[in-house]
């Protein structure tokens, strides 16, 4: 179990990361990993990923290791399961190898009782990988299935329903009359589309994150695409600019419908976003989330009838205003729409918004009163 709420499990067949943008900046992970690597039975896997600064602030060191132990892990659930992929890490880090990625395609190929949510931070390298392998589904990730089948099985080939009913084909001339395999036998695995139990995803946590990761999102096969927009750390419209190599000849995409307009006539259609989390930040030094910020992604998402999953607003949250002779009473701080923030002296000018410090068990996951925590449509 995990307390990651748009989740049941998390699967981490690779470990270690590297900060790559501002919601980085008091990644939860690296303590996790700190902790890891100081107990016995994961040490050994975490013990060269975390550093310490000279500052005494704990960091990443930029090494990603593969979890042999867990790379399995999916294979041996039975129960039908929702696997947010590599709490840990990031599956499209700069450092772990293509390779790899297939091994992990491949086990959710094999697992199609299960869900798989792959959330990335390197858009353009998972954007690269689809490209290089088509549907992430080619030739590399086919021989993988098969060494799976194998060693997991032997070759008589009693995963094969579970191939099938996760849309892979190949030629039935080959099977035995009980519909088994031999073991020399070399089929020639196709698969249409994408694995229809993978969702993909990219974090958004500004407007910057957000323009240049949506358009590499839209770009990828997924059965569900996603945003996780946590930590929230300013407004965000999802109506995002066209990046310069899209050769739509599109000036503006509406990523939550899935259009593209040129200086505001109709375009070509491209890929949708399905689906958009958000949430505040928590744990040492987090940053307050303006309330405004939030409420724009929840009534864009209504708008677009798109799911929209509130998951809480971390350790700050709104406090009523309750001005005594002008000045604000409370303990917290003032945050302005622009994301500036400071204490009540300073910013009590009717245009900020009191957020106080309460802590993540007691901010709750109301947004104006109302729980948001809505899921795709499988
Ligand atoms: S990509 Fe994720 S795991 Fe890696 S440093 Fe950033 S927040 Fe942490």
């Amino acid at each position: 179990m995990t307390k990651i709420e748009w989740t049941e499990e998390t699967w981490n067949p690779v470990v270690g990361c590297s900060k790559v943008s501002e919601g980085c900046k008091n990644c939860y992970a690296i303590t996790m990993a700190n902790r890891l690597a100081h107990i016995h039975a994961t040490t050994e896997l975490y013990m060269d990923t975390v550093t310490k600064t000279a500052g005494g602030l704990l960091n990443w060191t930029g090494v990603v290791n593969v979890s042999e132990g867990a790379m399995d892990k999916p294979l041996w659930t039975r129960k039908p399961t929702m696997f947010f992929v590599n709490s840990m890490s990031d599956l499209f880090h700069e450092s772990v190898p293509f390779e790899v990625i297939h091994r992990v395609f491949a086990v959710m190929a094999l697992c199609p009782q299960h869900t798989f949510q792959i959330l990335t931070k390197r858009a353009d390298r998972m954007a690269e990988y689809f490209k290089k392998y088509e549907n992430g589904i080619g030739d590399k990730i086919e021989n993988r299935v098969y060494q799976y089948l194998e060693y997991m099985h032997g070759p008589d080939g009693r995963l094969l329903p579970a191939l099938r009913e996760a849309g892979w084909m190949w030629d039935e001339t080959y099977a035995n009359n009980d519909g088994s395999i031999d073991k020399d036998t070399e089929l020639l695995f196709e698969h249409e589309g994408p694995l229809p139990n993978v969702w993909m995803g990219v974090s958004v946590e500004n407007q910057k994150c957000a323009d240049e990761r949506i358009p590499f999102l839209l770009q990828v096969p997924a059965a569900i695409r996603f945003l996780s927009c946590e930590p929230l750390l300013g407004k965000i419209s999802l109506a995002i600019e066209a990046p310069e190599w899209d050769d739509a000849g599109a000036s503006r995409i509406y990523s939550l419908e899935g259009r593209r307009t040129d200086m505001g006539r109709p375009c070509s259609d491209t890929n949708k976003i399905d689906w958009v989390i958000a949430g505040g930040e928590s744990g040492a030094g987090s940053r307050p989330m303006h309330p405004d910020w939030v409420r724009s992604l929840r009534d864009q998402c209504i708008y677009s009838k798109v799911p929209f999953f509130f998951k809480q607003w971390g350790d700050w949250g709104p406090h009523p205003p309750k001005p005594v002779e002008g000045k604000y009473t409370g303990a917290g701080i003032f945050i302005k729409p622009d994301g500036r923030y400071g204490d009540q002296g300073e910013w009590w000018d009717g245009t900020a918004t009191a957020m106080d410090r309460k802590g993540k068990g007691k901010t709750g996951k109301k947004l104006d009163g109302i729980i948001h925590q809505e899921f795709p449509k499988k």
